[in-house]
């Protein structure tokens, strides 16, 4: 399946001059969301995964049928403040100034095996913070999976190292 055709390319959104990839279209249509889902599962399969983690929000849409699919749980990563109990962060950079992700401080047990999802890769900050998070658990990021990445922006050299899927490329 060319899952391409799902994604609605939307110009100047959300700032002029950025031309925004929306999966909305995709999730929207059940065979295209499960073949996108299915891809990942069969690329999880055999990494023995204990536990899938995804930052919000579009890392739990694709994080969270993976789970269920590979019959594993699943931790949120979220922004600072939204996370009811004791959490750990980590500060990354966006463009212009800095955010905050955490995860509960006992979402992971030392050892786990991980599967780190989000819907797109672009400069790769997001992700680097979810795996500094996933690492100060003591979790073992044993891979990561995108629909898409945006070729242009190198966020995979922040990824050396690390098994990586992306399902789409633009
Ligand atoms: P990065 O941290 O620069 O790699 O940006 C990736 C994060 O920004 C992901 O969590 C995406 O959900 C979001 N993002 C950036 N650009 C887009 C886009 O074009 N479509 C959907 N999400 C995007």
């Amino acid at each position: 399946m060319d899952l391409k055709q799902y994604v609605t390319i939307v110009q100047d959104w959300p700032k002029p001059g950025i031309v925004f990839k929306d999966i909305t279209t995709l999730m929207d249509n059940g065979a295209a969301y499960k073949y996108a889902t299915d891809q990942i599962v069969e690329y999880a399969r055999d990494k023995n995964i204990d536990l899938v983690v995804g930052p919000e929000a579009r890392g739990f849409i694709i994080g969270c049928p993976v789970a269920y699919s590979l019959e594993v749980g699943f931790a949120p990563v979220r922004k600072e403040g939204k996370l009811p109990r004791e959490t750990i962060k980590v500060e990354y950079g966006l463009e212009y100034g800095k955010d905050v992700l955490t995860i509960h401080k006992d979402a992971i047990k030392p050892g786990q095996r991980i599967l780190i999802t989000d819907d797109l890769l672009a400069t790769g900050g997001t992700i680097e913070a979810t795996i500094k998070l996933v690492e100060e658990l003591g979790g073992i990021v044993a891979g990561i999976a995108f629909l898409i990445e945006l070729t242009d922006l190198d966020g995979k050299d922040k990824l050396e190292g690390y098994d990586v899927l992306t399902l789409m490329n633009f």
